[in-house]
């Protein structure tokens, strides 16, 4: 199978829709990362989506609709502070999961009785979405554990031969995936965290809490077992106060002969100015939407990457801090 890039024009959205009706996937655009959708109705196309990734069967996808689709009709029990969050920061960034009304097929949630729903704001998602006007199920557009792809290209690397088309809706802006919150208590928690941040979350809704994965425990959100967002290349990863055990790391890995590189906010690389950085920008949003692409850059350059954590660990740090100790993690 060849795979089309495309920009996205009335062409490719009726090429889209057909491909979509007919069972296959579409790599699409969000303000997030690029993800891969199919009818989330269709239990054979949806099923497709985890042999394309290789992605565990026991960890659910994301419902994509567009703005104005009755979310009522897939699931149920909107609590109050749900229906704020939404009108504050919807469309955008994030994923709401909801009590399920199992209408969608069972293989979108992994047998767990609710569902993640999420109504991007890039104008190419909107407009996907709503000329196919059905809920899309969609993970980001990467091998599985591999880093998520935040440009066209970065899918067609990762997927080329194994999809039929990529619509192209430029860069990703935010360049992490989706702040992923329950729904389905008194109060909001927070399961993956993202662009929208648990201070946002809890000035709207009054409160929010941050939900702790602990190794063996059943998982809320089954994502947050596993090893992630991972280069091709061996990682490791350096808290802010070890800049010094980094820079030491790296000359000693180049005196080796390795190709190290440092992959580090543009403070760090000031004080360190050593030769071989992978830098990052300086604000929260520019860190965080440059993430994915320097790590997809590094691994094509180096043969270890060390990262070095920003000194600033909360607001939208958390969710990159998230990220890049999974990129970093050993293992599993
Ligand atoms: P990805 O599609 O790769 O960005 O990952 C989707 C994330 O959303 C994973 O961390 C999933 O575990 C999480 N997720 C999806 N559906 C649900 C659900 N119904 N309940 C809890 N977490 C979910
Ligand atoms: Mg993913």
């Amino acid at each position: 199978m060849d795979t089309k890039i495309k920009q996205i024009d009335e062409n490719s959205l009726i090429l889209a829709k057909d491909i979509i009706l007919c069972g296959g996937v579409v790599g699409i655009p969000t303000e997030t990362v690029y993800g891969i959708g199919a009818n989330a109705f269709d239990t054979a196309a949806v099923e497709s989506i985890f042999k394309i990734k290789g992605r565990p069967n026991d960890n659910p996808l994301i419902v994509h609709v567009h703005k104005d689709y009755d979310i009522l009709t897939l699931v149920k029990d909107i609590p109050d502070y749900a229906k704020l969050l939404a009108k504050a920061f919807l469309p955008g960034p994030l994923t709401m999961v909801y009590k399920s009304r199992g209408k969608v097929s069972e293989a979108v949630s992994c047998g767990l009785d609710t569902l993640a729903i999420r109504i991007p704001s890039h104008e190419g998602a909107q407009n996907f979405l709503k000329f196919v006007n059905l809920p899309i199920a969609a993970p980001s557009a990467n091998v599985s554990k591999h880093v998520s792809p935040t440009s066209a290209e970065h899918v067609f690397n990762d997927l080329n031969g194994k999809i039929e088309l990529i619509l192209d809706g430029g860069k990703c802006v935010g360049g992490i995936e989706s702040t992923v919150l329950d729904c389905t208590g008194k109060i909001p928690v927070i399961l993956r965290s993202g662009l929208i941040t648990r201070d946002m979350i809890a000035q709207v809704a009054g409160d929010c809490r941050e939900y702790v994965y602990k190794e063996g425990a059943r998982a809320l959100s089954p994502g947050m077992k596993y090893k992630h967002y991972s280069p091709n290349c061996r990682t490791l990863m350096f808290f802010h106060e070890e800049i010094e055990k980094a820079v030491k790391e790296y000359n000693d890995e180049l005196a080796k002969g390795v190709k190290a590189y440092i992959l580090c906010d543009d403070n760090t690389a000031k004080l360190i100015n050593v030769e071989n950085v992978l830098n990052l920008g300086s604000t929260d949003n520019e860190i965080a939407s440059n993430l994915y692409s320097k790590l997809r850059e590094g691994e094509k350059i180096a043969e270890l990457i060390i990262a070095v954590a920003p000194e600033k660990q909360d607001g939208v740090m958390v969710g990159v801090m998230n990220r890049l100790s999974k990129a970093c993690a050993q293992g599993k």
